[in-house]
């Protein structure tokens, strides 16, 4: 199984001075980004053990650190490919993204303002985030907040159960669980190993 590892930083620790020092960016990458990798690795290990044992009495504590890690570690991962040194930082005036953001925003200052309102307003920890939603073909800016509630940010997904009553109750009542034994019936397999190989490059 493949380990997920802490990338280097695609700069010098002082290449972000005077915005971001280097001290506060030694420690947030080489000891708080780290210790995501290295949750999300003990994760992927205990659920491999789990399998193994076919006990699965601590499932949600390990999906719930499995997300916890994992969105972690891709965050981190996005934030530091999201900055550059000052002398490289230029704003688009034209092109691709310059276009994209005028469409989706009306104006790269809009974008900015909004960018900055949704960040300040987090509640807590947390991220502001920039999505491709590629249904509507369009950016979206996202807040994230608790990002370890199950969800693994910058991940396509793939296959989908719905567990809220309305999808079963007719049929199954509360009993969710044979709902769920029963779903393997009906999933589309080779629907998924279509979506899987359209992304794979
Ligand atoms: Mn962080």
């Amino acid at each position: 199984m493949m380990e997920y590892s802490l990338p280097a930083l695609p700069y010098d620790y002082n290449a972000l001075e005077p915005f971001m020092d280097e001290q506060t960016l030694r420690l947030h990458h080489g000891k708080h980004h780290a210790a995501y990798v290295n949750g999300l690795n003990a994760a992927l290990k205990k659920l491999e053990e789990a399998r193994a044992k076919a006990d699965f009495s601590s499932i949600r504590a390990l999906e719930t650190a499995l997300a916890f890690h994992g969105s972690g570690h891709m965050l981190h991962s996005l934030f530091w490919k999201s900055m550059c040194a000052q002398k490289q930082s230029a704003e688009p005036k034209s092109g691709a993204l310059f276009e994209a953001i005028a469409r989706d925003f009306g104006s790269l200052e809009s974008f900015k303002k909004q960018f900055s309102e949704a960040a300040k307003a987090v509640e807590g920890s947390g991220w502001a985030i920039l999505v491709y939603e590629p249904e509507g073909k369009r950016l979206l800016i996202l807040q994230v907040e608790n990002h370890q509630k199950l969800a693994l940010q910058g991940s396509i997904p793939l296959l989908a159960l719905d567990v809220w009553e309305h999808a079963y109750y007719i049929l199954y009542k509360s009993d969710r669980a044979k709902y769920i034994e029963n779903w393997w019936n009906i999933c589309d397999w080779s629907g998924l190993e279509k979506r899987l190989s359209a992304i794979k490059e």
